[in-house]
């Protein structure tokens, strides 16, 4: 994950563009993803598909002809979306459009202009005070221009037709934990998926924030019934802990899942509550929509100084958070897989295990004694309304731990799937 997160560091990304298009071409050597092409133009909901930008080169020259902004040295000088312009300018004028960092003097800011044409650049705070008064050239060499939005999309299918998203933005530029360490997540999430047998199907988007989102439900909105369950996939690799901001609904069964994860996790983690502010979870659960998406990231965006600035480079994701990130998606996941609910063929009294076999299961191993328990839990709670998570968490016990004796109870005749 590290590795991708490396290969896909440099492309200058946007919203729109080439940069989009080759980013997806990468992810395409791990999954089967389908590129999508949405027009300029095209009416999603209240908004519109936006002109799609490209970007060549673009640079700030002193009156020496020496380049004292340069984009080839990091994408993020330029303000994203920039118009194209070549023009002298005293340093007053080119001031208006400079954006700098003064409480991290090193660090280059990332800002964007999508929905208003501009131009600008973004530099460190000690290369402003460098500039000396005189004359300067700007020249950036972009187009914005009629062309399309581009996302990606991968639809795994399985046993049912009722799905589990996963989506994520890919319209940040030279940044690590916001935003490649999520699309860096759902593509291992998808490519490990991809070779196990699955009760749900699974849809993978890789879509530019906000306008990705809005374009895709606008676009997909018979597809949206399917969908039961969702995570917004994003700040995956930082040193922080995990927080996992709940869907609009809060008591939602991915709510539920997640939150069971990182309470057996051993970790220290944070709950919070939904607010219509974020990633695309804004759009997943606006009222007309209202489905179970939460958001499982690390720190929470704009909660790091490091945040939308080139601090959030390669030194600031680490290998081993991703690691744990994904092994937290694929919990809730076999959570999601397994959760069924089950009815007791044999509620009067406990039945007598021994003979069946079952009680031998306990034996010889380490924590038999929570095995037995999860047993008794099942058996007791398995009357068709208690699904396995919510025995789980009557019982505090992990919910691998009842599974397990869930799956044992059913081959041994004592439990049968309830239809829902
Ligand atoms: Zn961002």
């Amino acid at each position: 994950m590290y590795q991708l997160i490396s290969d896909l560091y440099l492309i200058c990304r946007s919203i729109t563009g080439d940069g989009v298009r080759k980013t997806l071409a990468i992810l395409q050597q791990n999954i089967p993803l389908k590129i999508n092409q949405v027009p300029t133009g095209t009416k999603v909901f209240d908004w519109t598909v936006p002109k799609e930008w490209n970007i060549k080169d673009a640079y700030v020259k002193n009156a020496k002809g020496e380049k004292v902004i340069d984009f080839q040295k990091s994408n993020l000088h330029l303000l994203n979306y920039s118009i194209p312009i070549q023009k002298k300018m005293p340093l007053s004028e080119l001031k208006k459009h400079l954006f700098s960092l003064p409480e991290h003097p090193d660090w280059i800011p990332y800002r964007t202009s999508y929905y208003s044409e501009n131009w600008g650049f973004c530099l460190t705070h000690r290369q402003l005070e460098a500039l000396e008064d005189g004359e300067y050239e700007v020249y950036i060499d972009s187009s914005l221009e009629p062309g399309h939005l581009t996302y990606g999309e991968y639809y795994l299918p399985g046993e049912s037709k009722e799905e589990v998203l996963f989506s994520c933005h890919i319209c940040h530029p030279s940044l690590c934990n916001d935003n490649l360490s999520g699309i860096s997540i759902v593509t291992f999430l998808a490519k490990h998926l991809s070779s196990l047998s699955l009760r749900y199907s699974y849809r993978f988007l890789f879509i530019p924030g906000t306008i990705g989102s809005i374009t895709w439900l606008s676009l997909n909105e018979s597809k949206t019934s399917q969908i039961k369950h969702g995570l917004i996939a994003a700040g995956l690799g930082d040193l922080g802990k995990l927080n996992y901001k709940k869907s609009r609904r809060g008591n939602a069964e991915i709510d539920k899942a997640v939150i069971h994860v990182l309470q057996h996790s051993g970790q220290d983690y944070q709950i919070n509550d939904f607010s219509p502010y974020g990633y695309d979870e804004r759009q997943f659960c606006s009222p007309g929509f209202n489905l179970a998406v939460g958001s499982l990231t690390r720190t929470p965006f704009g909660q790091y100084p490091e945040y939308h600035t080139s601090a959030d480079n390669l030194d600031f994701v680490r290998a081993d958070k991703l690691a744990d990130s994904l092994e937290k998606y694929l919990a809730v996941v076999d959570i999601l897989e397994n959760n069924r609910k089950y009815l007791n063929t044999n509620p009067k009294c406990e039945p007598q295990l021994g003979k069946r076999g079952l009680y031998g299961t306990f034996g010889g191993t380490q924590n038999k004694k929570t095995k037995e328990m999860a047993t008794l839990w099942v058996l007791n709670l398995a009357d068709g309304n208690h699904s396995l998570l919510d025995i789980s968490d009557r019982s505090r016990l992990e919910f691998s731990v009842i599974r397990d004796a869930a799956n044992a109870l059913f081959k041994g005749g004592l439990l049968e799937l309830t239809i829902n």
